[in-house]
């Protein structure tokens, strides 16, 4: 329908300059985005139930006026209109303020449907300013849409129906007739009537089907076209792959997992037909990082340089300590590059950078701002990805001229979730640990336990272990400080005094974190009071106990990233989660973790249970906004993503003139998410 949507929204009969007004407070300016303005919900009014004199709560009734309405004007200067209703089984009053037409709305002996809330009051049960519609009329799902000040329910209702009087006789629908066939999909004009006035929920379900799986076809389609690293661009190869040599010079022996996801990196870009464009998924310990390792020493090896980004400032300066130590004794120079670096650091580091004598350079998301210019960047690198949006991602590989893309992640991400997140990659998973690592033992506990779990943490700490104990806080960033460092001051004071405990938080300086994490690594710090800065990545084999506060709030992925955290070592490690809350939810959730180590399982139980949240991560992932689609569907994700496929099997580019329609809807739709098309 493009040319709805370049008609105004005035054009629809009854909306007048006022009523526009309003509808652009939701962003509806044409009669295409009015029709695309789905309802929220339906209020089911087929089955109005009996007005017993029990009856309270939400409720459909069908009853019939049986007095004409009194008005009075209250104090203050409203006014009270009431009449009384009844069907067979009772009746009740009607309440309506400030409503000067009621009585020439509802006509005395009439039946009508009520739609509202039915309260008891000293002098029976009254209904307050109900909805209604006369018998015949209003049977069926009624729409309800999300509304704003000055706009009613009734005039959404009258607006939606005039607009779809403007609806062509022949729709252009965008998917072609072969798709909708073989996904059983309905045409867009009944999906347009459907969705609004469905006759039946059967009808109302299909509808929204079709649109939900329109809406993520096109998400899919578009994100592909974005995001797809394979460019028209003839890759940069690398000439010599080096990764080998590195291998041999590691202190341990990498697993036959790791190796296959170097050498399948490796592959992409010494011979490629497109710039890399690889996720590595790899639970927990898994060894990432010394695979990505291996990539960047061939890339350096062979001149050019390799941006490994992290999204934590710990994790950066983790990582460029482990990097430099694998370096050690090449002629491989490591650079940190992280925001809150001195101004002369930054300075120097960016100096290095562009001019070349930095091959590697590690860093958080300030390798990305203008300032920093590279040299010849060959290689991005993103570690723990799904907390970076794509905008990040993009800005990465504009950092050079044909990049290859190796991203890392530890939360297990669902194919389909992928898709969306990455467009059209390919995947390597490291699924073996490293030999010799020990089952983490987990359990819940509640606070009454607490001391136990202290004594237990002593005893480790007595063996010459270390713990971290995580603090019941909601997001980094948004942290009451106060709380992670009143707890550790608490047990510095009483449980711990005699021990070294520290402390960190995303809100200390940096050269501070630095600090403490230096001296956790060292073991001069026997524990470690954190927030979740620690969540990812951190790597501190001696460490064998996690204990954490208010496990409840967190995520169960996340919870298994902060697990990860110890059972690095040769030692028996243990995690023990705190948790008050009693709920079935709650403790069934938590007690997955108990069971399970298997990231996979986890996440998929993440998803089950929490919805697509988690895994795109509280920043701004910037995807377009959808109007109907939900991006925790999983069935419409799939099928859609299947419909994708052979779509593009059909016409790689999208080119064919049958594929208009879709063409303008990916336009139209990635309008909202502000990123840029190629
Ligand atoms: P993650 O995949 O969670 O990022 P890391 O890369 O931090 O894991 O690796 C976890 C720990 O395992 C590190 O101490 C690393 O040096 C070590 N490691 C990695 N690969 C191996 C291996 N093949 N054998 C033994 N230890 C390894
Ligand atoms: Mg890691």
């Amino acid at each position: 329908m493009p040319s709805l949507f370049e008609m105004p929204v005035t054009n629809v009969r009854g909306v007048g300059a006022a009523a526009a007004e309003l509808l652009r407070k939701l962003s509806i300016y044409s009669v295409g985005q009015l029709l695309c303005y789905y309802p929220r919900t339906y209020e089911d009014w087929s089955n109005p139930v009996p007005l017993t004199p029990f009856l309270e709560g939400q409720a459909l009734i069908k009853a019939r006026l049986t007095t004409a309405f009194a008005t009075s004007r209250l104090s203050g200067g409203r006014l009270l209109s009431n009449a009384e209703i009844s069907d067979d089984t009772g009746s009740l009053s009607l309440v309506y303020f400030n409503n000067k037409y009621i009585s020439s709305m509802l006509k005395v002996g009439e039946e009508y449907y009520f739609y509202g809330k039915i309260e008891k009051t000293l002098y029976g049960q009254r209904m307050i300013a109900p909805t209604f519609s006369p018998v015949g009329s209003g049977i069926g799902l009624h729409p309800v849409y999300n509304l704003t000040q000055g706009l009613s329910n009734k005039m959404m209702q009258r607006f939606l129906k005039e607009a779809l009087k403007l609806l062509p006789a022949e729709v252009k629908d965008p998917l072609p007739q072969w798709i909708r066939d073989k996904y059983n999909l309905c045409d867009l004009r009944t999906a347009m009537t459907d969705v609004h006035f469905p006759k039946t929920k059967e009808a109302m379900e299909k509808a929204r089907y079709r649109l939900v799986f329109e809406e993520l076809l096109i998400l899919n389609l578009g994100l592909r076209s974005i995001k797809s690293n394979k460019t028209s661009k003839a890759p940069l190869h690398i000439e010599t792959d080096y990764s080998q040599e590195f291998i041999s010079k590691l202190p341990f022996e990498l697993t036959n997992a790791q190796k296959r996801t170097v050498s399948e990196c490796m592959q992409d870009i010494t011979k490629g037909k497109y710039p890399m464009n690889r996720l590595v998924q790899g639970d927990v310990g898994s060894g990432k990082t010394a695979v990505a390792a291996a990539v960047c020493y061939s890339v350096a090896k062979c001149g050019y340089q390799a941006a490994f980004m992290a999204p934590t400032e710990i994790l950066a300066e983790q990582h460029y300590k482990t990097l430099s130590r694998f370096y050690e004794g090449t002629d491989i120079n490591v650079v940190l590059l992280t925001g809150s670096m001195k101004d002369s650091q930054k300075k120097n580091a960016r100096k290095y950078i562009e001019d070349g004598t930095a091959h590697i350079v590690v860093g958080t998301h300030t390798l990305i701002t203008e300032k920093t210019i590279f040299n010849n960047l060959i290689l991005a690198v993103t570690d723990e990805q799904h907390r970076f949006g794509v905008a990040q991602r993009t800005k990465l590989l504009s950092k050079g001229n044909s990049v290859h893309l190796l991203v890392m992640s530890a939360t297990p991400i669902p194919r389909t979730m992928g898709l969306v997140m990455y467009g059209d990659l390919d995947v390597s998973v490291i699924d073996e640990l490293p030999k010799g690592r020990q089952k983490i033992r987990t359990m819940l506990i509640d606070s009454s336990k607490r001391n136990r779990a202290y004594n237990f943490i002593r005893d480790q700490i007595s063996k010459g272990r270390q713990a971290y104990i995580v603090c019941p806080l909601v997001e980094e960033g948004e942290l009451p400080v106060a709380s992670a460092e009143e707890y550790a001051a608490e047990l510095m004071l009483s449980e711990f005094s005699d021990l070294p405990v520290g402390i960190i938080h995303g809100k200390m300086k940096s050269v501070d974190k630095e600090n403490t994490m230096s001296q956790f690594a060292k073991g001069e710090i026997k524990l470690l009071v954190a927030t979740t800065v620690i969540e990812v990545g951190v790597d501190v084999p001696n460490a064998t106990v996690m204990m954490i506060e208010n496990a409840e709030r967190f995520g169960l992925s996340q919870l298994h990233q902060l697990r990860g955290r110890v059972g690095r070592g040769e030692h028996s490690s243990y995690c023990i989660l705190v948790s008050d809350n009693k709920g079935e939810d709650s403790t069934r959730r938590l007690s997955v973790l108990c069971t399970t180590d298997n990231g996979f399982v986890i996440a998929d139980e993440d998803l089950k249970l929490r919805g697509p949240g988690d895994f795109f991560g509280s920043r701004q992932h910037g995807l377009p906004q959808l109007s109907i689609a939900d991006l925790s569907d999983y069935v419409s994700l799939s099928e859609s993503s299947a419909a994708a496929l052979d779509i593009l099997d059909f016409s790689p580019d999208l080119s064919h003139d049958s594929l208009k329609g879709i063409r303008s809807s990916i336009k139209r739709l990635f309008k909202t998410a502000g990123t840029q098309m190629n």
